[in-house]
């Protein structure tokens, strides 16, 4: 089985505001920063409020409310940020072979840039 949640992780400090963030949005269920370290000249964080160890534990225990708010958030982000007609690529590492890092559930959103083979 999964992890139980570990809320001292980085992002439950940032989702408390312990720790300051570049914010791109907020709304009820989502929340959406810069990452610190940008792979692409976009690379943004998008993560639910809720406490969600990976996408495993998200799409298993979110509300449906939850969930179809999380989808339209990343889909109204990359909008809003102007890249629907350049396109863009979404990416969610979900535990150790992926090498998750930050035991928060969140999307990474690239864009700005050719982004190359997918698993370079
Ligand atoms: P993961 O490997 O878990 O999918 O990605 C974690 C991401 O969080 C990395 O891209 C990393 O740069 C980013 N990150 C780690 N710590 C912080 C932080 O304190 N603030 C921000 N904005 N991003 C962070």
């Amino acid at each position: 089985g999964l992890p139980p949640y570990d809320d001292t992780n980085i992002f439950a400090r940032i989702l408390r505001g312990e720790i300051p963030c570049r914010r791109v949005f907020e709304d009820e269920h989502v929340l959406a920063f810069h990452d610190i370290n940008p792979q692409a000249p976009v690379h943004v964080l998008v993560i639910p409020k809720g406490a969600y160890c990976s996408w495993a534990d998200f799409s298993a225990r979110a509300t449906d409310a939850e969930i179809a708010g999380f989808v339209r958030a990343v889909g109204r982000i990359a909008r809003d940020l102007g890249h629907e007609t350049d396109g863009y690529r979404l990416l969610a590492n979900v535990g150790v072979n992926s090498g998750q890092e930050v035991p928060h559930f969140h999307i990474h959103l690239f864009a700005g840039r050719p982004l190359g083979p997918m698993l370079a």
